[in-house]
């Protein structure tokens, strides 16, 4: 059974900080230390080891602040798709297409395919969006697997779920760590792949202040998972797991 588990990378401090969003992209990038460009590499390294294709989604950003980080994803043989362009979190039809139009140069160098909200939190009447710039599916919502569901000429590839449980998240990887895996075979045993995704800040801890700050675990304890350091985890689904990128499921 072939599953799908993706990386989403991004700043460990988009989802963190809420001033984070409205700050210059120069700022931005300051306040991420390099730590993109650290935990992609050190992804791509197990991945080659491992000798496994997968899907990055993207956030557009990134191409203007490490375009040779980017780039390499690519020609390892990676999937490259989009994470909108600040990991701007989809309100309205209006904030989709500014993120678009702003990750231009990225959408025209890799032409991505697939498309998967922040906080996989979006509208699919927004889906015909996608469609006129070029996406074939989108990951934005949390379900079961269905291999034909089409929403205005958009695949929809939901990250896994069992009843309500979001067990492809990258929150349960890092609340189970390997045990997740009892859960993905769980769903395999029913002939039905696992689509799932981790955070690059997952897999490589970021620099102090770590992700979430003490704050935040006190005033959002469900938040304490995102603390557990999932190396060890990413690297056991990879040897355990058979992966492929997630533009194999249109095939
Ligand atoms: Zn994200």
């Amino acid at each position: 059974m072939v599953n799908y588990l993706s990386v989403d990378l991004e700043s460990w401090a988009s989802p963190n900080l809420p001033e984070f969003v409205n700050l210059p992209s120069k700022k931005k990038k300051a306040l991420d230390k390099g730590h993109i460009k650290k935990s992609a590499l050190a992804i791509l390294e197990i991945l080659k080891k491992s000798n496994i294709k997968i899907t990055f989604f993207v956030v557009g950003q990134l191409y203007e602040w490490y375009p040779e980080v980017v780039e390499k994803i690519a020609t390892d043989g990676h999937e490259i798709a989009y994470h909108t362009h600040a990991h701007d979190v989809l309100e309205d039809k209006t904030t989709l297409v500014r993120s678009i139009n702003l990750s231009k140069k990225f959408l025209q160098r890799y032409k991505p395919i697939g498309f998967r909200a922040p906080r996989i939190y979006m509208d699919t009447s927004h889906l015909h969006v996608l469609k006129k710039y070029g996406f074939k599916y989108d990951s934005s919502t949390y379900g079961p697997f269905s291999e034909k569901r089409k929403i205005d000429g958009v695949y929809e590839f939901p990250v896994s779920a069992i009843g309500k449980i979001p067990i492809g998240s990258g929150y349960f990887i890092g609340l189970l760590g390997k045990n997740v895996n009892l859960l993905y075979r769980t769903v395999n045993k029913k002939n039905v792949p696992v689509i799932s995704f981790i955070h690059n800040w997952q897999v490589v801890r970021a620099h102090k202040p770590t992700f979430p700050t003490t704050l935040h675990i006190i005033t959002h304890p469900y938040y304490l998972p995102y603390l557990t350091d999932c190396f060890r985890s990413f690297e056991y689904l990879l040897k355990k797991l058979s992966i492929a990128p997630m533009k194999n499921l249109l095939k």
